[in-house]
């Protein structure tokens, strides 16, 4: 879901599609772009943290089907009518059979397989003791008759763009209970499900799947009859009610023989669906667009769909998807979630990564590719919104598992979880691999929930490179890399030092591929480097005059920069190091000969000290690099005198050149040796 906070501030951009199969209209889209800061709360004030039932009794049985057959309008926020569940007993004989519902619900019948049960409502579970247990294996049905005030997961409000009264329910993440007697366990999807609503004449009730039937009553009542037969998660499950018009449209993806429908319900209002037209027109070239890059829209013998409502943001209803309004991040987002939360769905709140860190992500490549001109900008917005919490992480820790609004942060679970999947890319250097590591994550947990290790896991047998380090640093660990630079140019070489320093103390190292752009007169080139430690230096041979270095210049890396500079640079008459031989055979001496600091030199060194000899006392670093920047020798000398002399010993070096690095204080010297 997505939800929108901000007020609306409406600039009309138009762009030209890329060419696309059916559409050639532009695409209006909102924004220079402008995005609106969001975070996912609840409508409603909670009246209390919410917490997820771990009564063990729910885990003894598989939901295969639910039945919901109710009574709702657009004034009123009660509900009444039936549920059936028929579901499957699972690891233990079932003797008590443990539903949820919100206490504000009354229960007044309950049947199962026919039968007149007793029952308890407390709190709010529905306990059923079956009396002889049904052994592992044995299906139940149960139909609970209900009725009476909803909690927050359905309410009835009215759009004041449109007034226009709608009841509406919103279960994620944990209020499907608050509406229909269910099972609020993430990882048991109901096989399939049919929804009934029945309301008054002259209004709709929509809903998940397909609309199978209208029935109409003598007593002013139609009910709607929605099936679906697609597995679906419990919070998935959803319907609305108002005074709607319908508006179809279809998409036709390469490859699919036949079009997916698009079911889309506008308020029945003068204005509205002109309103929204062309909007939701571009949910056909976004359709298109995943079926292409994810696989074939996994619903498509049913249906995608839409419905206006007054809740401020967008809800992945399967098939049937609420909306505040039709913006293009919307609806990308959104859709996007059909293969990313629906199809496949997070197995735990702490793993929402799954769902809204990759509708973001898909969200992101809808710009790219209908709106390239859009997607740096959109990159930088989402970026800076997730360095907003410095210390936090995309996984939610246990702790906070239980508060929707830590689940549904905007900066992390989104933004920052949508930095993720572009870093992600941005190791593997292949786009290839990237989106196959996409489309095989998507099957292979198609119906199914997945956890972000999951993800690793088809990540590493995709890629065959380990992401171990990569999960642990940006997944589990918080905050986000800091690089502090320094550089300096010899001739033609140029020499970066790296510091990394992170946003958080509970992530100290971002082991990480970090790029550098170095701009000369005339041109400029980009290097990649892996920065494996907290410092880091690295030889690149340049054959131009750099005059500046940029870090990360396409953005690929969530990061901060505390400084790029220039460091100054040695002239030859103030050289202090000299080093011989050279060529050499690989064992070479050097020696500290010239000025250390303004007003000493090698003359005023062979004079009488006047001041504490400990003051002569040097801290260096040598490390010695070949051509193409890796480390062969590295060492700390402290206390290192003037006129000390020390032999490195590298006698198994291969011939060529190579450059030592001195560093001493706040300065570098680099010299040019050769080993033959
Ligand atoms: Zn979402």
């Amino acid at each position: 879901m997505m939800r929108i906070i901000a007020p609306f501030v409406f600039l009309s951009v138009l762009f030209q599609l890329v060419p696309s199969s059916k559409v050639t209209a532009q695409i209006p889209v909102s924004g220079n772009p402008v995005y609106k800061p969001f975070s996912e709360v609840h409508g409603k004030v909670l009246k209390s943290l919410p917490m997820l039932n771990s009564n063990p009794l729910l885990k003894d049985y598989d939901v295969k089907f639910y039945k919901l057959d109710v009574q709702a309008d657009n004034e009123s926020d009660h509900i009444h009518g039936n549920v059936t569940m028929l579901a499957r007993v699972q690891h233990n004989p079932l003797s008590t059979l443990v539903v949820e519902l919100t206490s504000s619900l009354v229960v007044k019948r309950v049947l199962v397989d026919g039968n007149e049960k007793q029952f308890s409502h407390e709190g709010e579970e529905i306990i059923i003791p079956l009396g002889n247990p049904l052994d592992t294996g044995a299906m139940v049905m149960t139909q609970i008759f209900y009725g009476g005030q909803t909690g927050e997961g359905m309410v009835t409000e009215t759009d004041e763009d449109w007034d226009m009264p709608v009841t509406y329910t919103k279960s994620e993440p944990f209020y499907s209970k608050d509406w229909f007697p269910s099972k609020m366990n993430l990882d048991d999807k109901a096989d399939s499900v049919h929804i009934f609503i029945t309301t008054d004449y002259g209004l709709k009730a929509v809903s998940n799947g397909i609309l199978t039937g209208t029935t109409y009553f003598p007593n002013g009542k139609v009910r709607h009859e929605w099936k679906s037969s697609y597995p679906i998660a419990f919070y998935l499950i959803s319907f609305a009610v108002a005074d709607y018009i319908e508006y179809n449209i279809e998409a036709r993806p390469a490859g699919l023989s036949h079009p997916i429908f698009i079911q889309n319900f506008l308020y029945d209002r003068p204005g509205c669906l002109d309103t929204y037209r062309d909007q939701i027109n571009v949910t056909i070239p976004i359709m298109e667009l995943y079926c292409d890059l994810f696989d074939a829209y996994p619903f498509r013998k049913e249906k995608y769909g839409h419905y206006l409502w007054p809740w401020g943001g967008g809800m992945e209803h399967q098939t049937m998807t609420g909306m505040a309004n039709f913006e293009f991040y919307l609806v990308a987002h959104e859709l996007g979630h059909s293969w990313f939360g629906n199809y496949v769905t997070c197995a735990t709140w702490q793993d929402i990564w799954i769902n809204e860190g990759f509708a973001t992500y898909a969200g992101y490549l809808a710009t790219e590719n209908l709106g390239p001109e859009y997607a740096d900008g959109e990159r930088a917005y989402r970026f800076e919104s997730a360095m907003r919490e410095p210390d936090g992480s995309v996984y939610i820790p246990a702790e906070e598992a239980d508060d929707p609004s830590r689940i549904f942060s905007g900066n992390l679970s989104y933004n920052k979880g949508m930095a993720l999947i572009h870093m992600i890319r941005f190791e593997l250097q292949d786009d290839e691999v990237f989106f196959r590591t996409l489309r095989n994550f998507v099957s292979r947990y198609a119906n199914d929930v997945a956890t972000g290790l999951d993800f690793k896991e088809v990540l590493e047998e995709t890629s065959g490179m380990d992401f171990t380090g990569f999960f642990n640093q940006w997944y589990f660990g918080a905050g986000y890399p800091i690089y502090e630079i320094t550089w300096e140019q010899q001739d033609q070489t140029v020499i970066l030092q790296s510091v990394q320093t992170t946003s958080s103390a509970l992530t100290t190292l971002f082991r990480m591929p970090v790029e550098y752009r170095l701009f000369y007169p005339g041109g400029d080139t980009t290097v990649r480097v892996y920065q494996l430690a907290n410092e880091e230096s690295y030889i690149f041979n340049v054959p131009h005059p750099v005059d500046s270095i940029q870090v990360d210049p396409d953005n690929w890396i969530l990061n901060g920069v505390a400084g790029v500079q220039e460091t100054p640079q040695k002239k030859s008459r103030s050289e202090v190091f000299s080093i011989y031989p050279n060529p050499s055979n690989g064992s070479f001496t050097f020696k500290l000969v010239g000025e250390l600091e303004e007003g000493r030199s090698e003359r005023s060194l062979a004079e009488p000290l006047e001041e504490p000899y400990g003051n002569l006392f040097r801290d260096i670093t040598v490390e010695v690099y070949n051509v193409t920047g890796q480390s062969v020798y590295s060492r700390r000398y402290e206390g290192f005198l003037p006129y000390q002399t020390y032999s490195i010993e590298m006698g198994d070096l291969t011939g060529g050149i190579y450059f030592v690095r001195f560093g001493y204080e706040n300065s570098v010297e680099i010299k040019k040796i050769i080993v033959e």
